[in-house]
């Protein structure tokens, strides 16, 4: 069994990403500019949000955080994102999810610009993925693509079943990974709740992309030998024992799988930091065409 290690492969990217940086203030351009907008006071939103600040940070790329009250209405919100729109020096921000319920996500995601959609959320980038036109790949899927490409892992003609359907994760990679491109052109089998007999349909699978959100729901029975696992889930239970207070668990037993699996991301370490990767990477390509 080999480990798909994320963090080492987001570093490699971020390390090719800060020379280009280097390169363009070198020649006197303006750094790339990343914004994130962060409602309320949710813990796990807060680690994630500064994380991504923290590697703009290091690259060398400009970023902006705004924090705001989650008892601000939709049409603040809605305010707040004109004005990034319209920021010539901005190029590109992302809106932390999840919002406080009582805001309409799919109508704040909507008002976001295309052109700066760095998450690649807004119906006309998703769009331009499914019809495998240039645009900005949703940022978690995007890294495991590009994780899996990196490690040159084969997945033309593989059969890939992907657990958990969400916008965010599951439905994008199943598009990504039956389009015609490398990676992709697998046999994609996406499957949800509702799913019948889902074991029979893990067993089958050479690639498993788990993004449910139950700790440890993947279990070795589950899966055939030699199989590829990329795991996303991140749950956070309760561990005295941890400073944090917490221990992260990802949707896969990692112990059973390991045995059988013949490469596995970790969590932590996997997916998690290849999302905060493409970003950057959405960023500079955002940055590059605005220049
Ligand atoms: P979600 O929480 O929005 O939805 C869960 C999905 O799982 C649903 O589509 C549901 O149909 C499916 N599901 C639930 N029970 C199932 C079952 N028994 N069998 C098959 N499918 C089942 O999904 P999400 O937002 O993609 O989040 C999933 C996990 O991934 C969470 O733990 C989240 O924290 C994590 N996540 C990690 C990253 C990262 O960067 N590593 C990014 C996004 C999400």
């Amino acid at each position: 069994m080999k480990i798909l290690d994320g963090k080492k492969t987001s570093n490699d990217i971020k390390n090719e990403i800060a020379i280009e940086v280097a390169e363009i203030l070198k020649k006197g351009g303006r750094p790339p500019h990343l914004a994130a907008i962060l409602v309320g006071e949710d813990g796990a939103s807060l680690t994630y949000v500064n994380s991504k600040v923290k590697a703009c940070q290091r690259i060398g790329f400009e970023s902006t955080l705004i924090r705001l009250s989650k008892d601000i209405s939709e049409d603040e919100l809605l305010e707040e994102i004109d004005k990034l729109n319209n920021d010539p020096d901005l190029d590109g921000f992302i809106i932390q999810l999840p919002l406080p319920s009582h805001f309409n996500e799919n109508k704040i995601l909507n008002a976001v610009d295309p052109n700066k959609d760095v998450d690649g959320f807004h119906p006309s980038n998703v769009g331009k993925m499914v019809l495998n036109q240039p645009t900005f790949l949703p940022a978690t899927p995007m890294g495991i693509m590009e994780l899996l490409k990196r490690y040159q892992i084969e997945t033309s003609g593989k059969h890939c079943v992907v657990i958990g359907r969400s916008h965010i994760v599951g439905s994008p990679i199943s598009i990504l990974m039956a389009r015609n491109t490398n990676p992709g052109n697998a046999t994609v089998t996406l499957t949800h709740s509702r799913t019948k007999n889902l074991k029979e349909l893990t067993l089958q699978a050479d690639i498993i992309v788990v993004a449910l959100g139950k700790a440890e729901f993947l279990t070795g029975d589950m899966v055939k030998e030699g199989v590829v696992v990329i795991d996303v889930g991140i749950t956070r239970v309760a561990d005295q024992s941890k400073k944090s207070g917490f221990k992260l668990y990802g949707d896969v037993h990692f112990d059973e799988l390991a045995e059988k699996a013949s490469y596995i991301t970790p969590v932590p370490g996997g997916v998690g930091p290849m999302t905060i990767a493409s970003l950057l990477m959405n960023t500079l390509q955002s940055y590059k065409t605005r220049n």
